[in-house]
C-alpha cells in the first residue's frame, strides 16, 4: 500500500473526555472513529487489525475442532421470551419492529443457536457439536467506554458446545481454556484466567481471562501465596468471624436529624462504621426484600439476586421503602422489619450495633440480633475486599483491575432446558443436551493490545496483528537515487508476500518517522543517504536499534524478522 492513497485521517485534536491511553491513539492514528456514543467505524488501519484478530482467532478454533458459521443478528422476541433471558437481560436488549413482529438486536446468540441445534440434531451420534461465529454483537450499555473497551456495537467470536454428558462437556471446556490461552499469547498478551460469574448468561463454572490494567473496570482479587485470582463480583474469602467483644446491652432510640447516610450517621453519634449495619430494601421480582452488611461493606447484588432466584433485583424507590418498613429512605433497619430479611454472615459476631429505627430521624444504637423477632437468613451478601483473604491459603489478597476479553462458561442446561433442545441417547432415552458458551472480544482485543503495547511516540502493534509488517520510508522523493531503490524494494517485498506501507508522500523525514511511530508498524525501512552505496537502515519500531544492511539482502532479512516475530 502507497500512503499517499491510504485512508488514514490521523486526529491533531482529542476530547479531553478521552481517557484510555489506547482510545486517544487509535483515534488519533486513523484505526478507528465514533459515529455516536459506543459505535465506531473501523478504518483501513483499524479493519486490518481487526481481520488479523479474527483471524488468529479463527486459526485456534478450527485447529480445536469447532466449525464457523454465522447466524443472523436480527433475533425474533418469542424466542428471548422462551429461554426466559428477554426479562434478565431486559437492560441491554435493542428491540425494533420490523414486519411481522418485535425483534432484538443479537447481544449474545444462544437462543438461536439452541434453535437451531433442536430442529436439527436428534441423536447421540450428531453429538459433540462446538459452533462458533465471528460477528457484530449489539448491546444497550449504559455507560459505553474506553473506545472499544465497552462498545454498543461491538465484534465478537462466540462459541457453542453441545455435548451428551458431563464428561464430554469438561473436555470440551479443557480444549476451548488451552485454545484461549494459545490465541492471547498468540496476540501478544499477558492475560490472566480468573474465577468469574455467569452473569444474567447463567452457569456455574466459569472462566474470565482478564488483562490487568489500571484503566480496566473489573476488579479481580489475586492470592500472592497460591494464585487464587477471581473477579470481585464472585471473588470467595475465607470469613474471619470476631468473638464478640462485650456483653449486650438494651438498645435505645437517638434522634438522629437529617443523618441519611452511614458516614452522617456515623459522624453524628461519633461510631466507627464497621460498628453500624446497614440495611438495604431491594425489590426482587417487585417483592420487597432487605439486604443487611456492615456499614463499610458493599452489598453484591448479582450475588444477592442469583441467592433469591429472583429475575431482576432493584434498589427500592422511597415510596417502596416507606411501605415496606413504614420510615423514610435512610433510617430502615431490622428491628420490627417484618419483610424477608438477609443478613451477611460476618454480621453474626456484632454486638451493640447501630441501625436505623425504621422512624424518621431515629436510629437505634445497642442493638443486638435477640432483638430481631422476624425470621433472618444469613448469607455472603458482600463483595470480597483487599484485606480478606484468600479461601485456600488465608493470604490476604491484592487487588487489581482488569479488562475482560475472553469468557468461558459451563452453561450445562440453562438455555437447553427452557428450550427443551434434547437427543435420543444409545439406550433410547431422550436427554437434555449439556451446553458451553466460550466468547472473546475481538474488537476489544484491538484496545487491549494497544493499552499493553505503547510509548510517547505511538502504538507498537505486535507482528501478528500489525496492519503492516513492515513501513518503508523514502526520506527524500525528489532523490532520484533514493526514489528508485525505494521503489524497487516495495516491488520486491511485495512479491515477497510482505505487507509492506510505503511511505512515498512528499513530506519531510520528521513527518515520516512520527508517522510511522504513531502507527505502529513493527518493522521500519529506511532509505535515506545511504541509498548511494546500496545501503538502507532497518529498525524495529519497539527498541529502534538502526542497522544498515545492503538492498540486495532486504527481502531475505525482512523475512526472518517477520518470521521470528510471529
Ligand atoms: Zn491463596
Amino acid at each position: 500500500m502507497r500512503y499517499s492513497q491510504l485512508f488514514a485521517p490521523t486526529l491533531r485534536e482529542i476530547s479531553a473526555e478521552v481517557e484510555m491511553p489506547s482510545h486517544r491513539l487509535l483515534l488519533r492514528a486513523g484505526f478507528i472513529r465514533q459515529l455516536s456514543a459506543g459505535v465506531y467505524s473501523f478504518l483501513p488501519l483499524g479493519y486490518k487489525v481487526l481481520t488479523r484478530v479474527a483471524n488468529v482467532v479463527r486459526d485456534e478454533m478450527n485447529r480445536a475442532g469447532a466449525q464457523e458459521l454465522l447466524l443472523p443478528a436480527l433475533h425474533p422476541q418469542e424466542l428471548w421470551a422462551e429461554s426466559g433471558r428477554e426479562a434478565t437481560m431486559h437492560d441491554v436488549l435493542i428491540g425494533l419492529k420490523v414486519r411481522g413482529g418485535q425483534f432484538y438486536l443479537g447481544p449474545t446468540h444462544e437462543e438461536v443457536i439452541t434453535d437451531l441445534v433442536r430442529k436439527n440434531v436428534r441423536s447421540y451420534r450428531e453429538l459433540p457439536l462446538n459452533l462458533y461465529q465471528i460477528q457484530m454483537k449489539y448491546r444497550d450499555e449504559p455507560r459505553p467506554r474506553g473506545g472499544l473497551v465497552r462498545a454498543r456495537e461491538f465484534m465478537m467470536k462466540d462459541a457453542y458446545s453441545f455435548d451428551r454428558d458431563e464428561a464430554g462437556l469438561d473436555a470440551t471446556y479443557r480444549q476451548m481454556y488451552a485454545a484461549y490461552v494459545t490465541i492471547f499469547q498468540r496476540c501478544g498478551l499477558d492475560v490472566t484466567p480468573v474465577e468469574a460469574s455467569g452473569g444474567a448468561i447463567g452457569g456455574k463454572e466459569t472462566k474470565e481471562f482478564m488483562l490487568l490494567s489500571d484503566a480496566g473496570e473489573d476488579s479481580i482479587l489475586l492470592c500472592p501465596e497460591c494464585g487464587y485470582a477471581a473477579n470481585r463480583e464472585i471473588a470467595d474469602f475465607r470469613l474471619v468471624v470476631a468473638e464478640p467483644a462485650e456483653p449486650p446491652r438494651k438498645h435505645v432510640a437517638v434522634n438522629t436529624p437529617d443523618a441519611h447516610t452511614v458516614q452522617q450517621v456515623c459522624d453524628f453519634l461519633h461510631v466507627a462504621p464497621e460498628r453500624l449495619v446497614k440495611t438495604l430494601i431491594c425489590m426482587a421480582d417487585g417483592q420487597p426484600v432487605a439486604a443487611l452488611v456492615r456499614g463499610d461493606r458493599e452489598l453484591n447484588e448479582g450475588r444477592f439476586r442469583v441467592l433469591l432466584g429472583a429475575a431482576r433485583l432493584e434498589l427500592a424507590t422511597p415510596e417502596q421503602i416507606q411501605a415496606a418498613t413504614g420510615g423514610p429512605i435512610g433510617f430502615s433497619g431490622p428491628v420490627g422489619l417484618t419483610i424477608p430479611m438477609y443478613a451477611d454472615e460476618e454480621l453474626r459476631g456484632m454486638v451493640n450495633f447501630v441501625a436505623g429505627a425504621n422512624a424518621a430521624d431515629t436510629h437505634l444504637v445497642d442493638v443486638n440480633w435477640a432483638d430481631v423477632t422476624a425470621p433472618l437468613t444469613w448469607a455472603r451478601l458482600r463483595f470480597a475486599e483487599a484485606g480478606d483473604v484468600c479461601p485456600n491459603c488465608a493470604t490476604p489478597f491484592t487487588e487489581r483491575r482488569g479488562i475482560e476479553l475472553g469468557h468461558i462458561f459451563k452453561l450445562r442446561y440453562a438455555i437447553s432446558e427452557p428450550l427443551r433442545a434434547t437427543f435420543t441417547d444409545e439406550d433410547g432415552s431422550e436427554k437434555l443436551i449439556i451446553m458451553g458458551c466460550y466468547g472473546i472480544g475481538v474488537s476489544r482485543i484491538i484496545s487491549a493490545v494497544a493499552e499493553a503495547c505503547h510509548d510517547e511516540n505511538g502504538l507498537i502493534w505486535p507482528m501478528a496483528l500489525a496492519p503492516y509488517q513492515v513501513a518503508l520510508l523514502a526520506m527524500n522523493m525528489q532523490d532520484e537515487t533514493q526514489r528508485t531503490l525505494a521503489e524497487g524494494l516495495y516491488a520486491a517485498l511485495q512479491a515477497a508476500g510482505v505487507d509492506v506501507l510505503f511511505d512515498d508522500r512528499g513530506e519531510r523525514a520528521g513527518v515520516k518517522f512520527k508517522d510511522a511511530d504513531l502507527i505502529g508498524i513493527p518493522l521500519q525501512l529506511v532509505v535515506g543517504k545511504n541509498a548511494a552505496d546500496g545501503l538502507v537502515e532497518l529498525r524495529e519500531r519497539r527498541v529502534k536499534n538502526p542497522q544498515l544492511i545492503a538492498h540486495d539482502t532486504v527481502v531475505a532479512t525482512v523475512r526472518e524478522r517477520i518470521a521470528a516475530a510471529e
